[in-house]
């Protein structure tokens, strides 16, 4: 049976979509997804890519005028972009890249703010068959360093400012061809440094009418996005083109997006969430998104949400925690009742955000739960199921979700283990980029193992326990306690440092040291901040500690790995739990 035959079919809920659990039942495969497919348009050669399917379908069917960006500058700037300008900066994005001689799957780091030329120049890289890699703006040097190293990045895309802080490491990445220089408004005097290339320049020496889409296969790789896992530096977890189709459905379903609504996305395409929704989601669904340059503030986001009359508004916990705390006064100056649906993800919702977005939104916020390797949405509340205030909700049709015990053996009772999911959905991470066998370790008994612990109730509602790993989730963003650790030790004062996630009302957690010092350093309060500030210059404030405390002796196994189990037992005055294989003092 098609799709739109189903629907017809569907008993509505309280919305007027039909409910997706009745799906649930009919798809217990991925066959869900052929419909998706057939909705795309697919290159004429049978190919499929991302950006086309983005910018230039919406052109070609006929909605070149409909406005694709609104651009909100930091410093009150305005711009605004059809999807046929969106077209037209974006192929002459891709031509310049193939003058440079960008080759399939090359890998092109972004490293920049929220301008409109980073989705200019993303989609242009995607339509050439580059790789994007976007990176978050404020990493310092060092992630940005691992991260490019590792990828092998061939092409950096970045601002005067951000290529000024990283300039020391860009000498150590021996695969890098070109740096490319957006200098917005010349805002900077003297942008270039060594052989950069100037953005404008090459922007005005090019044709969008010379472009040729390169073609690229569904199985073609598209995104990398970096994740931190327990152990190691973060991983390139490599996304392929087929995931558009999933991220457009998902969008529509479980975001609720389609054609004319004005939607805004808070996360930053650093992190997978403001590419897949940030980009990929909204405009294959032929929104119009607005983009803010700025970071958190309630009542700039409330005036973006009354002055543009937002639909969609995609957020995560811990800035609904803000507002919360910016309180109900600040709400109530605004008039928000263009607002027809409110999502977020990243962190557990607590269940008095729901009730709080009910009672000041008149709308209830809709939990949904993914991570960077399901590339889209797995599992969520949606608008024609009743919510459950602290639950995940329910799998998306054609995903199969299920809760193991320890042996990797489904549970069908209430119990909370490994939340894992069926493989083989289409926004699948095709590979962690040159560790396979790390890849390999997340499959286990025909199931992907998400890192996760949660539990199902007798509805199908799943609820998020927490990390199965030392994974610190802090904001909703993913810090790798290894990462942190490798920095601090790197300063002459630390012999030894165990870094956990330490709970905190606001942010979930923060990130919190422990330090044992080399001979002749002494624990002193000053040391104590020059730490923090010395990681905070590496990584960058949020993923630096935010507390660092001297230890004389670091617990350890007796096979010399930190016990950072032990320390936030410690921390927590918790019970210790199993300390047999502690290393004797
Ligand atoms: P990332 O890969 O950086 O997007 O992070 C994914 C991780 O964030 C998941 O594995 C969870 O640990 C956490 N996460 C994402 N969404 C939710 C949610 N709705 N509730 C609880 N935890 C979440």
């Amino acid at each position: 049976m098609q799709f739109d035959e189903i629907i017809k079919n569907t008993n509505y809920s309280d919305s007027n979509k039909p409910n997706l659990l009745d799906y649930q039942s009919k798809y217990d495969d991925f066959d869900w997804y052929k419909d998706g497919f057939s909705k795309l348009d697919w290159l004429p050669d049978g190919g499929l890519n991302n950006a086309y399917e983005c910018v230039d379908r919406h052109v070609k069917n006929g909605f070149g005028d409909k406005t694709a960006l609104i651009w909100l500058g930091k410093n009150g700037e305005e711009e605004r972009y059809t999807y046929s300008e969106f077209k037209d900066h974006s192929d002459k994005f891709g031509q310049v890249m193939l003058d440079l001689g960008m080759k399939k799957s090359d890998k092109v780091f972004i490293f920049m703010d929220r301008l409109p030329e980073l989705y200019f120049a993303a989609m242009g890289i995607l339509k050439a068959g580059g790789v994007i890699a976007p990176l978050f703006s404020a990493f310092g040097p060092d992630p940005v360093k691992d991260r490019m190293l590792d990828a092998g990045a061939a092409y950096l895309v970045t601002s005067p400012d951000l290529r000024k802080k990283i300039s020391p490491i860009l000498k150590d990445i021996p695969t890098l061809k070109n740096i490319i220089i957006v200098n917005k408004d010349n805002r900077f005097e003297n942008p270039l440094l060594d052989d950069d290339l100037d953005y404008s320049e090459l922007m005005k020496n090019v044709n969008s009418d010379t472009f040729k889409l390169v073609s690229t296969s569904q199985y073609d790789f598209s995104i990398m996005h970096y994740t931190s896992g327990s152990t190691g530096k973060p991983k390139g977890v490599l996304h392929r083109h087929q995931a558009v189709v999933q991220q457009m459905l998902t969008g529509n379903w479980a975001l609720e997006l389609s054609h004319g609504d004005i939607y805004f996305c808070t996360a930053d395409p650093g992190w997978v969430t403001g590419t897949s929704y940030g980009m990929i989601a909204p405009w294959t669904n032929g929104v119009t998104q607005i983009i803010y340059e700025g970071g958190f503030s309630a009542s700039s986001w409330y005036d973006i949400i009354q002055k543009y009359n937002v639909d969609i508004w995609y957020t995560a916990p811990t800035a609904i925690r803000l507002l919360m705390r910016a309180g109900e006064d600040v709400v109530s100056k605004y008039d928000l009742t263009s607002l027809k649906f409110i999502g977020s993800v990243g962190e557990p919702l607590n269940p008095e955000a729901v009730v709080w977005g009910e009672r000041n939104y008149k709308l209830p916020i809709h939990d949904n739960w993914w991570q960077t390797e399901t590339g889209a949405i797995m599992c969520a509340n949606y608008t024609s199921t009743n919510i459950k205030p602290g639950s995940m909700g329910r799998p998306f049709p054609g995903i199969t979700m299920g809760i193991l015990n320890d042996e990797f053996d489904e549970i069908k009772d209430e119990t909370s283990g490994i939340l894992a999911v069926r493989p083989g959905w289409p926004s699948q991470m095709f590979a962690y980029w040159k560790q396979d066998d790390m890849h390999n370790s997340r499959f286990k008994k025909g199931w992907y193992i998400t890192g996760d612990q949660a539990s199902r109730d007798k509805d199908g509602y799943y609820w998020f326990q927490g990390r199965a790993d030392d994974v610190i989730n802090t904001a909703g963003h993913l810090v790798g306690p290894f990462e942190v650790e490798s920095a601090l030790i790197e300063h002459p004062a630390v012999a030894e440092a165990g870094v956990i996630g330490k709970p905190d009302p606001i942010a979930m957690e923060i990130v919190k040291a422990f330090v044992t010092l080399n001979t002749n350093y002494e624990q002193t309060e000053e040391l104590r901040r020059e730490l923090i500030r010395f990681a905070r210059e590496k990584l960058s404030a949020g993923v630096a500690p935010r507390e660092i405390d001297f230890l004389e002796t670091m617990p350890k196994t007796r096979s010399g790995k930190i016990m950072r189990r032990l320390l936030k037992a410690r921390e927590l005055g918790e019970p210790e739990g199993d300390i047999s294989t502690l290393e004797d003092d």
